[in-house]
């Protein structure tokens, strides 16, 4: 099977290295037949070709059978007209990664607030407020005046739809119970419809309990009291906040895993951006990165019994190899590099017997 790696920008490179010298391990262990084909995007290709995303990247991806996806600074990249494409919009669209997968679980035994969190966030990837992905020609921000800006969210059945249903049948793996997060108590309308969407699905789930709450009411009930939550859905804009507040409660930014998944593609992203701040200084937490490539195994994981098994043990690796303090990057108060928290994670991952 042939995985896409994609280093991008800023601590990109040096993460996927990091993710590889575990997935690599992984692979002769496990014996699962992964072979890696890299390529060049972002401020790389802009530098050289012209554009963030080459034609040809995107064309490999839709031919691969995963992509492991390295943080981009999209941030620094110039409008679309003059190259700047972002490849995670655009695999998310082109690819239709519907569903963007943010498990939270704490892993150093204390959060942020010291209480445990164990969720998963179902965050729908294609529409929503963000004008880069939500309209089919041209983008849903524009400026009418020089003082008057205007953004346009799309909301359909169908994206509601579908995203409620995987977060449905995710509840029935875990604890049977999904919390659909909303505003329609101001966006009446499109929030309104969302909550039909959702509520229509849930009645094919007899057995998974359905909460509802508020948006602002769930960032606070999120720290008051994280384990009351477990499958979380929400349209893009929300997911994509509360996922980096579930993160943090969980242990940092850097810890937490995320796939963005279809029906027929899946691609591995970190939940975190490329920290030009610490770039090129081997200081970057690689964790999040290893635990996407794991849930990547995971969604490849009707493909073999041994890419599941492999996916267990890197999450388990990376549990053990964060337990102990000697083996922390320096994000959690430890001394480690990114390449030699790697090599520990590496060393630990085993086969069950
Ligand atoms: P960021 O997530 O890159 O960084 C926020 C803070 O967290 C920084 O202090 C950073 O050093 C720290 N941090 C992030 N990841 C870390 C890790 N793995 N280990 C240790 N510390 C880590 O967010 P930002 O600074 O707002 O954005 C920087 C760039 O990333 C921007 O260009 C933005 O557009 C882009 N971005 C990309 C993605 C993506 O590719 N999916 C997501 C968010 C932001």
């Amino acid at each position: 099977m042939k995985i896409l790696v994609l280093p991008g920008d800023g601590i990109g490179p040096e993460i996927t290295s990091a993710t590889l010298a575990v997935l690599d391990r992984a692979n002769s262990l496990f014996k699962l037949g992964l072979e890696w084909q890299r390529e060049e995007i972002g401020l790389a290709t802009l530098r050289k070709e012209g554009t963030t995303l080459p034609l040809r990247v995107l064309e490999a991806a839709r031919a691969s059978s995963g992509v492991i996806l390295g943080p981009l600074s999209t941030y620094e990249y110039p409008p679309r007209d003059q190259g700047g494409i972002n490849p995670s919009a655009e695999f998310r669209t082109k690819l239709d990664l519907y569903a963007n997968i943010r498990p939270a679980k704490s892993r150093l035994g204390v959060g942020l607030t010291g209480k445990p969190v164990d969720l998963v966030i179902y965050r729908e990837n294609t529409e929503g407020f963000y004008a880069d992905r939500n309209m089919h020609v041209g983008i849903g921000e524009f400026m009418p005046t020089e003082d008057m800006a205007l953004a346009v969210r799309r909301v359909t059945a169908k994206c509601c739809e579908r995203i409620a249903r995987r977060a449905l049948e995710a509840a029935m793996t875990r604890r049977r119970k999904v919390t659909a997060v909303h505003k329609a108590n101001v966006f009446r309308i499109s929030d309104g419809l969302y909550l039909r969407e959702v509520r229509k699905v849930a009645k094919d789930f007899p057995g998974v309990q359905l909460e509802e709450v508020i948006v602002d009411a769930m960032a606070a009930l999120l720290l008051r009291d994280p384990m009351r939550f477990d499958v979380i859905v929400a349209e893009n804009m929300y997911g994509d906040i509360l996922s980096d507040e579930a993160s943090e409660l969980s242990g940092g930014l850097g810890l937490g895993g995320s796939i963005n998944a279809g029906d027929d593609h899946c691609v591995a992203q970190a939940q975190h951006g490329s920290a030009p701040d610490i770039a090129g200084k081997d200081r970057a937490n690689p964790s999040s990165l290893i635990l996407s490539a794991a849930m990547l195994l995971e969604w490849l994981g009707g493909r073999g019994a041994a890419l599941a098994a492999a996916a267990k043990s890197i999450d388990a690796a990376v549990d053990a190899a964060l337990k102990d303090p000697a083996t922390r990057t320096a994000d959690l108060g430890g001394k480690l590099g990114t390449q030699e928290f790697a090599a520990a994670v590496a060393a630990k991952l085993a086969r069950a017997s």
